[in-house]
């Protein structure tokens, strides 16, 4: 896939002479940040605040695929998929670093595309990159992002503080990162048996961004603070509406109400999701990266909420002998289960 750019072999410019060429264009525009990259360590000041941090560890073969993800986008979505967790505490992120693993099948090129859509993420996200490692990789791609946030104390919020009556919030819309994923995987199984025929993703736009480019939402935590709303708790996307609010639900020791008609679907997700055979809502509950948030709120929050374009109310929770169940459209109850494709596509009619 990189044939026709150029190709540079990395071991013309050796580790420090790679590392330099992919970082010299990244400029410090946090304060936080003292020393970035080119010592031992990086130096960050956050004075009273508390610091966040989080890890992602992404596989090529594993958590993507280079036939349909072009290395800009996947730059950005690795940072933006750490960037989630920050935001998922009710915290600005400030830092990242970025380590990454690199087979000799990628030419100096195809790495700079890399560092574009992580560049492109940390300008818009007003990030700095402050640090990372360098290594030869035996077997694909390997991209390790680590970002550094901060939060005051009183405003973290935890999944494990969800409180009985609280209402559940998710922001944006799910399941359209998933079956974006499912054309990708189509339109290269129809490439890999016959060449000549070309990608149809035609007015499929949103669906292939929701997955190939996920946005962080950096917004919701800023609308929240302006809305004077604190969480009571709160988890990111990443997994599937189902299993995320298990999660909440799990540690906070409760149970919830979720119902079928408020999870927001998109029409494209919910129209593409028919023609696939797949039930729209079963990609909400199970197909995962999305990277919107999930979160409670006491009832009294009702009235700042209730209009918000990006905010949906989807149900509340309950106490934990309740269980987790989902009321489908037709008003029947079912257990919530993590893995629950199979099972609740079985009972849904
Ligand atoms: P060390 O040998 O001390 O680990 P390195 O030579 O690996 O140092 O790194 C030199 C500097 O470049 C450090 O500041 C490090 O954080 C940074 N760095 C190394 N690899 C990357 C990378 N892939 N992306 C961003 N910064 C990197
Ligand atoms: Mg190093």
């Amino acid at each position: 896939m990189f044939e026709n750019k150029g190709r540079t072999e990395i071991e013309q410019l050796g580790e420090f002479g790679l590392i330099d060429h992919l970082t010299k264009n990244f400029a410090i525009s946090n304060k936080s940040t003292i020393k970035g990259i080119g010592d031992d360590a990086a130096v960050l000041n956050f004075e009273d605040k508390k610091t966040l941090i989080s890890t992602d560890l992404l596989l090529e073969g594993i958590h993507f695929d280079l036939a349909y993800t072009p290395l800009k986008h996947l730059g950005y979505k690795a940072v933006q998929v750490n960037l989630s967790d920050i935001y998922a505490m009710n915290g600005m992120a400030h830092q990242i670093t970025v380590s990454i693993g690199l087979s000799s099948k990628f030419p100096l090129e195809a790495i700079e595309e890399l560092y574009q859509g992580i560049s492109i993420a940390c300008e818009k996200y007003g990030i700095d990159l402050v640090g990372g490692d360098t290594s030869s990789s035996k077997q694909g791609l390997v991209i390790s992002v680590t970002s550094i946030g901060t939060a005051d104390e009183k405003d973290i919020c935890y999944r494990n503080t969800a409180n009985e009556g609280d209402l559940i919030c998710v922001s944006g819309d799910l399941g359209g990162a998933y079956i974006g994923l499912q054309l990708l995987e189509r339109e290269k199984n129809i490439f890999l048996e016959n060449p000549n025929i070309q990608p149809d993703l035609e007015g499929k736009d949103y669906i292939v961004e929701r997955q190939l480019k996920p946005e962080a939402r950096k917004d919701i935590i800023e609308s929240l603070k302006l809305m004077k709303i604190k969480p009571s708790s709160m988890i990111d996307v990443s997994d599937g509406l189902a299993s995320e609010i298990l999660h909440i639900c799990k540690q906070s020791n409760k149970g919830c109400n979720l119902y079928e008609e408020k999870i927001p679907i998109d029409p494209m997700t919910y129209d593409t999701a028919r023609d696939f055979g797949i039930d729209p809502t079963v990609c909400a509950l199970n197909g995962g990266e999305d990277y919107e948030l999930l979160f409670t709120i006491k009832q009294s929050d009702f009235e700042k909420i209730k209009n918000n374009p990006d905010i949906s109310i989807i149900g509340h929770v309950t106490e934990a002998s309740a269980g987790c169940n989902l009321i489908s459209k037709s008003q029947k109850v079912h257990p919530i289960q993590a893995q629950g494709w199979n099972s609740l596509k079985g009972n849904q009619e």
